[in-house]
């Protein structure tokens, strides 16, 4: 990336003497005015990256530029970098104008100054009349838009926000997804956000870089991140995703055949996978599976016989078990009201179109 905001490079992170890595070897660019989304399941290293760049923990190896300075000498407070973590870190004896007020008084600016720029912090996150409230007067959702205009108000170059929506309801959680991206798309400031939750990293991000293990294992935008994962891990830890085991019988550059560990053989996009004879996974998104109360037969080539197990209806779309060759079991997603199904318990066909299903390599054994 040309001239990008802040550069991580080649950074580890070890927590005391010999101990395993929490970041392993991290390479990443923010580009200015992004919303860049760590996404990955606990422990996968998203605090300690961001922590890093704050400059509460040191990298044990490698950089992080600052507008292409080298900010590892450089205290906190001087980094200029605003933080919003999931505890709302309020002080609860201060008003919210003061707490607001507070990261301009540390750094000296005038009184008129810093009453007008609270003033207009407040009116960006929706809190004009609440300026005089102590934060336990405040709802969950209200005191984080509190910590949210406490750490843009001396207008930092970044904002890093580490699950700032965890302690809150999935409604008003949805609701503040939205403001976040909002307040980002409206003021182009830039912002790194960590998250575990799939959904609100889709819901947010300009990019994801979907964390594991210590390592980011694919950094692309939402569409191309769930249409395009570059492996087994992402795959199925962005949306969901049918992985399937199996062997691979043939490939060459784009595709391979695949024999499915529960019997049939399908063709798949050969993303990451071995040679002919190594196991793969097969990933088919539920709702590229389409299912029919015909058999296979008649629907043609590349078509599987199934059992329909069960299907649950959940208002706007209808959940599909099925089960396939011997002990497989495929889940498939179709909108409600659309086409008959078979009766629970009978014969299915399935089928997707040719393209939707991608093979990666399993991944490795966790010891
Ligand atoms: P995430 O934010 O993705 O849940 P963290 O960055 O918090 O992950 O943690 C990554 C790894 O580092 C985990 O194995 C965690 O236990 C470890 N870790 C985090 N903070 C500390 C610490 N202060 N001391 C020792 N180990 C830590
Ligand atoms: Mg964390």
């Amino acid at each position: 990336m040309a001239d990008p905001l802040v550069r991580f490079e080649g950074v580890r992170k070890t927590y005391g003497a010999g101990g395993p890595a929490a970041v392993q070897s991290l390479d990443l660019d923010i580009a200015r005015g992004e919303l860049l989304t760590l996404l990955g399941p606990s422990g996968s290293g998203k605090t300690t990256t961001l922590m890093m760049l704050a400059g509460f923990e040191m990298p044990t190896q490698g950089r992080i530029l600052l507008e292409g300075r080298d900010i590892a000498h450089t205290a906190p407070h001087k980094r200029g970098i605003g933080v919003v973590f999931q505890s709302y870190a309020l002080f609860p004896h201060m008003s919210v104008a003061e707490n607001v007020a507070f990261p301009l008084s540390v750094r000296g600016i005038p009184r008129a100054e810093r009453e007008e720029r609270v003033r207009k912090a407040l009116a960006m996150v929706r809190l004009e009349g609440f300026a005089d409230r102590r934060p336990q007067q405040l709802s969950g959702g209200q005191q984080q838009r509190v910590a949210l205009a406490r750490a843009m108000v001396f207008e930092p170059p970044i904002v890093l926000l580490d699950e700032p929506l965890g302690a809150l309801d999935k409604a008003l959680r949805e609701e503040m997804q939205l403001e976040i991206r909002h307040l980002h798309q409206r003021l182009g400031i830039t912002m790194m956000y960590v998250t575990h939750d799939q959904a609100e990293a889709l819901t947010l991000s300009d990019r994801i870089a979907v964390f594991e293990g210590g390592r980011i294992r694919q950094c692309a935008d939402p569409r191309r991140l769930y249409d395009r994962p570059a492996d087994a891990f992402v795959a199925g830890f962005v949306g969901e995703n049918n992985l399937l085991p199996g062997t691979i019988e043939a490939r060459d550059s784009e595709d391979c055949t695949i024999r499915l560990a529960c019997g049939p053989v399908v063709t798949a996009q050969a993303v990451d996978c071995g040679a002919r004879g190594e196991s793969c996974l097969v990933a088919i998104r539920p709702e590229r599976v389409a299912v029919s109360g015909v058999t296979a037969s008649d629907l043609g080539e590349g078509a599987l016989p199934a059992i329909l197990q069960e299907a649950i209806f959940l208002g706007d779309h209808v959940r599909l078990r099925l089960s396939v060759g011997d002990g497989g079991e495929i889940l498939a997603k179709r909108p409600a009201g659309v086409g008959t199904l078979p009766e629970p318990g009978g014969p299915a066909a399935i089928a997707w179109p040719g393209g939707a299903a991608f093979a990666f390599r399993p991944p490795p054994a966790r010891v």
